[in-house]
C-alpha cells in the first residue's frame, strides 16, 4: 500500500489527482484547509485538515499521519496560489510575501515537518507541484506573456530551488517536479486549455514512480507549452 499526502487537494489538480491516484490504489490523505466541505466519497481517499501557511496546522497534520500510518511513502507539495494579474510595476511586497508564504515557505513548511515520516517510508517520494513559468529565464521570448505578473512566476522559480537542493542533499528520497501545462481550475478562471487529466498527467506518473527514468530522477517535465 502506498500512502500519498497532497496538499491543496480540496478542488483542482490537487483533488483530481486525488481521485486518479486513489483508483490505482494508491491511499491518499487529501490536505485540505476544511475537511468538512469535501466531496471525496473514495475510500481510500481521507481528508485531512492541513493549511500549508499555518505552522500549528501541518504539526497537527504530522501527528494525524504518524498515528494512522507511521511513515509516509509520497508527498506532493501542490498547494498554490496565483495572486493578482496586476503589472510587475504595480505588485508591492505585502503581494510577493503572501504569494511566496503560500508556494514556498509552505512547501518548505510541510517537507520539514513530513520528513522523519518520508524517511521512515522503504521508497520516499517528493513531489512538487511547479510551472513551466518557474523556468522563464531572460532569454525566453515569447512564453512569459501568459502570465506577465511579478509575484507566482518568481515563486516557482523559488520553489524549484527548493527542489534542487531537496534532491542533492536527501539521497534517500526521490524528489520530483511537475509542471502542468495551463490546466483549466479556478486558479486561472478555467481560461485553461488542458483537461484536469492532462494537467494531472506528470503529477500522479511521479507518485506512481512510473514516469521518466528508474532510480534516482529530478526533473519531469509537464509537456504541453502555454
Ligand atoms: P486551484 O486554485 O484550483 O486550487 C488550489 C488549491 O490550493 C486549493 O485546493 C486551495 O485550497 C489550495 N490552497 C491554497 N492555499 C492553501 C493553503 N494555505 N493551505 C492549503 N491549501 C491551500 O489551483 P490548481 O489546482 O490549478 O493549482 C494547483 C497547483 O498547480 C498550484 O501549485 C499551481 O501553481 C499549479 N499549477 C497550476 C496550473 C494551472 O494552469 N492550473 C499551471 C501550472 C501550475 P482552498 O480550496 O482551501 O482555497
Amino acid at each position: 500500500m502506498t500512502t500519498a499526502l497532497i496538499t491543496g487537494a480540496s478542488r483542482g489538480i490537487g483533488a483530481h489527482a486525488a481521485r486518479r491516484l486513489a483508483a490505482q490504489g494508491v491511499t491518499v490523505l487529501a490536505g485540505v484547509r476544511n475537511p468538512d466541505t469535501t466531496s471525496f466519497t473514495e475510500e481510500t481517499i481521507h481528508p485531512i485538515a492541513l493549511d500549508v501557511a499555518d505552522d500549528a496546522s501541518v504539526a497537527a497534520a504530522v501527528k494525524e499521519v504518524e498515528a494512522s500510518f507511521g511513515a509516509l511513502d509520497v508527498l506532493v507539495n501542490n498547494a498554490g496560489i496565483a495572486g493578482s494579474e496586476a503589472a510587475p510595476a504595480d505588485t508591492g511586497p505585502d503581494e510577493v510575501r503572501q504569494v511566496f508564504e503560500t508556494n514556498v515557505v509552505g512547501p518548505v513548511r510541510v517537507t520539514h515537518a513530513f520528513l522523519p515520516l518520508l524517511r521512515a517510508a522503504q521508497r520516499p517520494r517528493l513531489v512538487m507541484v511547479s510551472s513551466q513559468l518557474g523556468s522563464l529565464t531572460l532569454m525566453d521570448d515569447g512564453r512569459w506573456q501568459n502570465w506577465p505578473h511579478l509575484a507566482y512566476p518568481s515563486s516557482k522559480a523559488a520553489l524549484n530551488m527548493t527542489a534542487v537542493m531537496y534532491a542533492k542533499t536527501l539521497p534517500e528520497v526521490l524528489v520530483s517536479v511537475v509542471n502542468p501545462g495551463f490546466t483549466a481550475t479556478d486558479f486561472n478562471g478555467h481560461r485553461g486549455h488542458q483537461t484536469l487529466d492532462e494537467g494531472t498527467e506528470a503529477l500522479v506518473a511521479a507518485v506512481l514512480d512510473t514516469a521518466g527514468p528508474s532510480g534516482r530522477s529530478f526533473s519531469r517535465e509537464g509537456v504541453t507549452p502555454w
